[in-house]
């Protein structure tokens, strides 16, 4: 099946620098790939195209009766198109309403996009509501993945995405360990994962080069491919193609996820 990935993961958990980055490995390995970011941020494709921001699809909706491919989608490193939903008018629109919008406009300016080999949607933070989980219900998406790191929010967050999933039907691909040091964080995050009936299928290290790749508006993968950090990314792009286990999750109650957590912490 083809794979149309979303990762989810608490706000500011590293979704958009893994999702860019897996997009950039995997369009080095020659597969076509396709990023869709869908957080209002619009930062998701930023260090795949040296730092530029694109139009997002809802302002040049906004400006333009007739959109074109050309207008919203923009080829990045490695070939990887990128297109940016955009955000809604801040205090007005809905966000999940806004990618709704955007992936109806992309079927038609873009028909062949399900060409691709890999299309990843980068989507905004926690599920907080039916909105975000939008291109799931939707049927966009058919492979999900839970990102967090060992932390106590991350993990909690992770751990109510899954629920959100289960409440709409979608069993999950894995979950990945982005690190913040957090003591024994790969045991934790596998017992995590565990738990929930799914496997742990990625750790990243905390890396400085990912933040300063970033700042100069570069994936790693392009900017310092020979790096130990790539490495990890171009082996989490190939888990990621090769995985086929779907499994509904298990979330833990509250007390099993703090009594988890503590057992972790030094
Ligand atoms: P999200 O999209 O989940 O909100 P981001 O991808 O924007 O999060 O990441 C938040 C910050 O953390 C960014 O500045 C990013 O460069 C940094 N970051 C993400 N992953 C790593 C990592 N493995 N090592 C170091 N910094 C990271
Ligand atoms: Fe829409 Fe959900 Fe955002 Fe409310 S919280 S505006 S329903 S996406
Ligand atoms: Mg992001």
């Amino acid at each position: 099946m083809k794979k149309i990935i979303a990762i989810y993961g608490k706000g500011g958990i590293g979704k958009s620098s893994t999702a860019s980055n897996i997009a950039a490995a995997c369009a080095m390995n020659g597969k076509k790939v396709m990023l869709i970011g869908c957080d209002p941020k619009s930062d998701s494709s930023i260090t795949l195209l040296g730092g530029k921001r694109i139009p997002t699809v809802l302002e040049t909706l906004k400006e333009k009766k007739n959109v074109q491919k050309d207008d919203v989608i923009f080829e990045g490193f490695g070939g990887v198109k990128c297109m940016e939903v955009g955000g809604p008018e801040p205090g007005v629109g809905c966000a999940g309403r806004g990618i709704i919008v955007a992936i109806e406009t992309l079927k038609k300016i873009y028909p062949e996009y399900l060409d691709n080999d890999l299309i990843i949607y980068d989507v905004p933070g926690d599920v907080v509501c039916g909105g975000f989980v939008a291109p799931i219900k939707k049927g966009f998406v058919n492979e999900v993945y839970v990102l967090t790191s060992g932390e106590y929010m991350p993990l909690y967050a992770a751990n109510n995405i899954c629920r959100g999933f289960n409440k709409i039907g979608m069993d999950l691909g894995g979950v990945i360990c982005n690190s913040r040091n957090a003591d024994r964080e790969r045991e934790l995050a596998e017992e995590f994962s565990d738990k929930i009936g799914s496997k742990l299928i990625g750790y990243i290290p905390k890396d400085p080069l990912v933040q300063s790749c970033e700042r100069d508006g570069f994936s790693v993968l392009e900017k310092a491919p020979e790096s130990e950090i790539a490495g990890v990314y171009k082996q989490l792009a190939e888990d990621l193609l090769a995985n086929d286990e779907r499994v509904k999750a298990t979330p833990l109650d509250d007390d099993e996820l703090r009594e988890l957590s503590k057992k972790y912490s030094a």
